[in-house]
């Protein structure tokens, strides 16, 4: 099986991904943790992108397709992907259906992880104070939940048109969301 999650930050796109490749036995691969790993080895994707992931921007669309892809069709091929945090845009999403088409690696399922704007920031606040990601602060988070609305957002209703949509409330603790996540996707 083939799953996309998306939802905006802080939604807790890494901790459901964690949990549901675990529990499908999916290959969890996350478009923010691909991307920091980029700028932690100083290369030059990882140059070029780190001062928009700072400002809380998204990279280049061709950027982050082209390291999606790979590993997004090596695990379909195996047991399946679970990609978390792409695609973010429309744009992004014409571009998986066509590579997905070429290639017959279609999602056979959107989850979209829906929570309140104020739990939202609560959370990476939260976040920002274990793990210490230079994007969770204050200026940036509000300018990553902007970026969320007008370019994530629409992709709503993009996988809802298409049928592929299962919108959780990600307003309740991590066992609970697992759960109805795996409810929509008829496992559970
Ligand atoms: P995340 O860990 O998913 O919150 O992503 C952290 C940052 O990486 C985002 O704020 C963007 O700057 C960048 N990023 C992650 N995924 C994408 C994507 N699909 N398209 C463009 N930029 C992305």
């Amino acid at each position: 099986m083939n799953v996309l999650l998306i939802g905006p930050p802080g939604s807790g796109k890494g901790t459901q991904g964690d949990r549901l490749s675990d529990r499908l036995g999916l290959v969890h691969i996350s478009s923010g943790d691909l991307l920091r790993a980029e700028v932690e080895a100083g290369t030059a994707i990882g140059r070029k992108v780190e001062h928009l992931m700072h400002a809380g921007e998204l990279v280049p669309d061709l950027i982050i397709i082209s390291l999606m892809l790979r590993p997004a069709i090596e695990a379909a091929e195996g047991p399946g992907y679970l990609l978390d945090g792409f695609p973010r845009s429309v744009e992004q999403a014409e571009a998986v259906r066509y590579a997905a088409g070429q290639v017959g690696i279609a999602p056979a399922a959107v989850i979209y992880l829906d929570v309140a704007r104020d739990e939202l920031v609560r959370r990476i606040l939260a976040r920002a104070e274990v793990e210490g990601r230079a994007d969770d602060n204050p200026e940036t988070i509000r300018a990553r939940l902007q970026v969320f609305d007008e370019a994530t957002l629409p992709l709503v209703a993009h996988y809802r048109e298409r049928g592929l949509l299962h919108e959780i409330n990600a307003d309740q603790d991590a066992d609970a969301v697992t759960a109805e996540i795996l409810k929509a996707l008829g496992v559970a």
